[in-house]
């Protein structure tokens, strides 16, 4: 007995339904790339109750003819693509040809078109109940599609009981629109939600050259989340490098350039990050993608300036030959594969690291920039680096309790550092913006912007503000003339600008420019200084910290951490950077170890590379909490402003906090 058979168009539908439509958000995605696939320079939105009930969507697109309005109901009617060799080079939202019948087949659906560029003034109305064709009239209406969506899985029980909530299918609804219209900035979009208009955002009329699509971006991004501007430019080009066989029958690769691959869009200043990945827009060929692997780079990219268990928020479009990557691999084609993963990854990284650095300014990234020398705090040891004598008749520094911000005992405070006379603060109460004698800090005297720059970091603001918006492009706090005011708590330097109040932590500062120090000297094979223990230490542990050690060991030691095997489970510390001061060497070893542990468990261990360990001893710097003088604190921030990445210390902490006038004048009642 023949138990096979064909399943019928309507079940085959309702088969490929499942796959593509899982919520109403499916239905305005797939009508809306439709809309924008047929060129719409305006699409309009409408739900009602978070799209169950409706879904409709019009555009002002090319519309189609009675023949094709009946034929893209059909199963693999497409107009997008003709032959399999398309697949490679797909430049559409859509290709497959299943979203229409699949959709008219779980809902009661409503097409009216009609052809942008044909004479007659006619359209095509057709009724779908449960993917039948009920009715096909003709019909006016000015040229374009609406198509309209109701009762979404009303013949499918089971499905329709899976959707959530009406606010959470509308922000999923809203959230979909928020991409599209970010990929599609020339394209007006209006968002009405059960009667009220959410959006009407109006298209964005720019060059198509790279300045001109961000500028179109930006005003976008303004467009839907307000006038902030936190976030800085990206755009990069690099050629993603290929390998092929060099044909020399023994199989060897060789490097052949390839196409070039475009990293455009906004991320967020240093210090401007969330709790989850939900502001990371990432786009693939104006698809908006999902791709961890992108995530990854991101998340690389930013490096040091990115806090422990935060995300950076990006809007960021990757473009590149279509052949190069793979979209058929998702039904719905929210996932893509690269052919070169670790490649695409790779530029990705750069192109956000590299616009971090831009951000500074190009003066103190520039790669030829002689290492900066941290100057001694007070009551710290000379730097031995400067020294001619030998690092062994160095005598070893003065224990200090492993000291920190944390331990100092409270409500004590340092005395004010002693300010050379000019360095004097002026305090007139009836002039409280009084420029006063900036600091001998050799600042770029760049333009002052009153109140250009939110805070970079300051309180924590309401969850969503940290991805409001973009306008202009801010001026980095390090570029603006500081004046020093004092220092509270032995351990923040108040600054003023022309723009409001600055505070510094003195020791995530002096992480900070000890790190890149300790960077630059490995770059440069330089050994790190070391200064000898007068007493070396034994420490002794497990045998597993003791094979983990082993293999830091090398790392350890070019970063002046002189650490050597004396028995197997038991190592001898007898040197140190000057600027660590352990009282306890042992613990200071087992300390190390346990956060060098946590940092490979958080990384991956392969990454736990040079510059991981040059944070984490960066960590046990002298904690900046002895008082400093104005010239000391002057060389800090001077330092400071040389670092590549200055606004944050190696752990992603602030470094500088700003208040500015307006939020000032905010807290103090002067204005709403
Ligand atoms: P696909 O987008 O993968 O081609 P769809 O089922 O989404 O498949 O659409 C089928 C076809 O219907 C499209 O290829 C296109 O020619 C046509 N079409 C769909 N929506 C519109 C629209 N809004 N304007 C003009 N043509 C459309
Ligand atoms: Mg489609």
């Amino acid at each position: 007995m023949n138990r096979i058979r064909l399943l019928s168009e309507q079940v085959a539908n309702q088969i490929a339904a499942g796959e593509v439509i899982e919520r109403p958000a499916s239905v305005v995605k797939e009508l809306v790339e439709n809309s924008l696939d047929a060129q719409a320079g305006r699409v309009t939105v409408e739900i009602q109750s978070g799209g169950r009930s409706l879904v409709r969507v019009t555009d002002d697109g090319l519309g189609m003819s009675r023949d094709d309005a009946l034929l893209c109901l059909e199963r693999h009617a497409t107009s997008k693509i003709q032959r399999a060799e398309d697949l490679a080079a797909i430049a559409t939202m859509g290709f497959r040809g299943e979203a229409l019948p699949s959709i008219a087949s779980v809902s009661r659906f409503l097409l009216t078109t009609r052809e942008r560029d044909n004479e007659t003034p006619e359209g095509t109305r057709i009724v779908i109940g449960a993917g039948k064709i009920l009715e096909v009239q003709a019909a006016g209406g000015p040229p374009g599609t609406t198509i309209e969506v109701r009762q979404l899985f009303f013949n499918l029980p089971a499905r329709r009981k899976f959707l959530r909530t009406e606010p959470t299918e509308s922000a999923h609804i809203q959230h979909y629109l928020t991409l599209a219209a970010l990929a599609f900035p020339q394209v007006a979009f209006t968002f009405l939600k059960d009667g009220r208009q959410v959006w009407q955002l109006p298209p964005v009329i720019g060059r198509s050259d790279p300045a001109g699509r961000l500028g179109a971006l930006r005003e976008r991004l303004r467009a839907l989340y307000g006038a902030e501007q936190k976030l800085l430019p990206v755009d990069f080009a690099a050629q993603l490098r290929s390998f092929e066989s060099a044909g020399d029958g023994e199989g060897s690769l060789v490097a052949v350039p390839a196409p070039l691959v475009r990293v455009w869009g906004f991320i967020g200043a240093p210090g401007v990050s969330r709790q989850t990945r939900e502001d990371q827009h990432l786009f693939v060929n104006r698809r908006p993608v999902e791709n961890r692997g992108l995530n990854f780079a991101l998340m690389e990219g930013y490096h040091t300036s990115l806090m422990k268990g935060r995300y950076p928020v990006a809007c960021l479009f990757l473009e590149i030959d279509p052949a190069a990557v793979d979209i058929n691999i998702h039904p719905a084609k929210r996932e893509v594969r690269f052919h070169q993963e670790s490649e695409v990854r790779r530029l990705v990284a750069q192109a956000v690291r590299q616009a971090l650095l831009d951000f500074h300014g190009p003066a103190s990234s520039a790669p030829s920039r002689p290492p900066t020398t941290v100057r001694p705090l007070a009551g710290s040891p000379t730097p031995r680096e400067a020294s001619p004598v030998a690092p062994e008749c160095v005598p070893p520094s003065p224990p200090v309790p492993a000291a920190g911000g944390a331990e100092r005992p409270p409500g004590t405070q340092a005395p004010l550092p002693n300010f050379p006379p000019a360095l004097t603060p002026v305090c007139d109460p009836a002039q409280p913006h009084v420029a006063q004698p900036p600091l001998r800090m050799g600042f770029a005297p760049g333009p002052v912007l009153p109140g250009a720059l939110p805070p970079p970091q300051a309180q924590p603001a309401p969850a969503r503000a940290d991805a409001r918006g973009s306008a202009t492009t801010p001026v980095p706090l390090l570029r603006v003339p500081l004046r020093l005011v004092g220092v509270v708590g032995r351990l923040y330097v108040v600054l003023e600008s022309d723009r409001g109040l600055v505070l510094l932590d003195q020791h995530a500062a002096h992480e900070r420019i000890l790190f890149e120090q300790m960077l630059s000297r490995l770059e440069s094979s330089e050994h790190a200084p070391s200064q000898k223990l007068l007493l070396p230490a034994t420490v002794e542990v497990s045998a597993r910290d003791a094979s983990f050690i082993r293999d830091q060991l090398p790392a350890l030691g070019r970063l002046g951490v002189e650490l050597s095997e004396f028995g197997e489970r038991t190592f001898l510390l007898d040197a140190l950077p000057p600027f660590v001061r352990a009282a306890d060497p042992r613990r200071f070893v087992l300390e190390l170890v346990d956060e060098l542990k946590a940092a490979g468990q958080e990384v991956n261990s392969l990454r736990l590379g040079e510059h991981v360990v040059a944070k984490t001893v960066c960590r046990h710097a002298v904690k900046a909490n002895d008082p400093l003088t104005g010239p000391e604190l002057e060389a800090l921030v001077e330092n400071l402003r040389h670092c590549a990445m200055p606004y944050t210390c190696p752990h992603g902490r602030p470094t500088l906090v700003e208040m500015n006038f307006r939020e000032l004048e905010k807290k103090f009642g002067r204005t709403q």
